[in-house]
């Protein structure tokens, strides 16, 4: 059980460098949904607050918001950019309900990045723009795997009926096969599983500057076998290794993109960076070299 903090917020819109959106906000500070590989982990603010001991609940946003919208003019907010906007405590604080019907009231098209079966109840919201757009992971085929790295978030059954709600709604909807770790996150799997009337669909690599790699090395160890830990381990060792998997990666999913009507993409995080900010979302791997 995490320990729920109330935070009073001093701001709620904040520029990203990130291309899905010019704001983003996030609605909690920390995340219940508790994934080893989270890439939230590593930002400073959260870990000042302790990001897997401390929830905080940013209580004021939704007026906050209404007092930066009259002077900031976003064109589109990404939602959920280091938080899980629909985790257990929003059905409690309704945060995300909220700021999802200021943005409405201001028609200002939203990207939201959920992982989470709770966005069921806000189709409707969600649906009264049509710009807004979801993305939604699903990034392993089994329950088991979910349960080792993604400990407090949506079943596989779960999130798999909650993207047929989102496509019989009409939003705009990317699957997003992120981070796809390799030997984990199997693709022919997850490819037999979603529904075949989606539009399009990313794969992101890991990257293990960012996502906790001890940890996840750790886990692999314990729960598969030590030469699988090893395999992986291998490609992250030196840039040679990563970029020669990249490749091979490239490779299958270009058979994948022949076999299923998806529009693929792939993205792929820098060997060396942080963050790249140049990551282009919306680059069709068709389109990619
Ligand atoms: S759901 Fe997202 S923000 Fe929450 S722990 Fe998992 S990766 Fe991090």
């Amino acid at each position: 059980m995490v320990k729920i903090k109330i935070i009073n917020t001093q701001r709620v819109l904040s520029p990203t460098q990130i291309t899905l959106g010019d704001y983003v906000i996030n609605p909690y500070r920390g995340c219940e949904f508790n994934c080893t590989y989270c890439y939230s982990q590593e930002n400073k603010n959260i870990k000042r607050d302790g990001f897997k001991q401390t929830l905080g609940i940013k209580s004021n946003a939704p007026d906050i918001l209404e007092k930066e919208l009259k002077y900031k003019k976003p064109k589109r907010v990404l939602l959920g950019s280091t938080t899980e906007c629909f985790q257990h405590q929003e059905l409690k604080y309704k945060l995300s309900e909220k700021i999802l019907q200021i943005l409405n009231k201001h028609r200002i098209p939203y990207t939201i990045l959920t992982k989470s079966h709770f966005i069921e109840n806000y189709l409707p919201l969600i649906a009264e723009n049509k710009e807004n757009k979801i993305y939604f992971t699903f990034n392993f085929h089994s329950d088991d795997i979910i349960k080792l790295f993604e400990k407090n978030s949506s079943s596989v059954g779960k999130r798999l009926a909650t993207i047929k709600e989102i496509i019989k709604s009409q939003i705009a909807l990317r699957i997003h096969i992120g981070p796809f770790i390799p030997y984990i996150s199997e693709l022919d799997k997850i490819f037999e599983l979603i529904p075949q009337n989606i539009k399009e669909l990313d794969i992101e690599l890991y990257h293990q500057k960012q996502g906790n790699f001890k940890a996840l090395i750790l886990a692999i160890k314990r729960n598969f076998d030590k030469t699988l830990a090893e395999r992986i381990r291998k490609i992250y060792k030196n840039k040679q290794n990563y970029d020669q998997y990249v490749k091979s990666l490239r490779c299958k999913i270009r058979q994948f993109s022949k076999k299923y009507p998806y529009v693929f993409y792939y993205i792929v995080p820098d060997f060396d960076e942080f963050y790249n900010p140049r990551i282009d979302y919306a680059r069709p791997l068709r389109n990619a070299g």
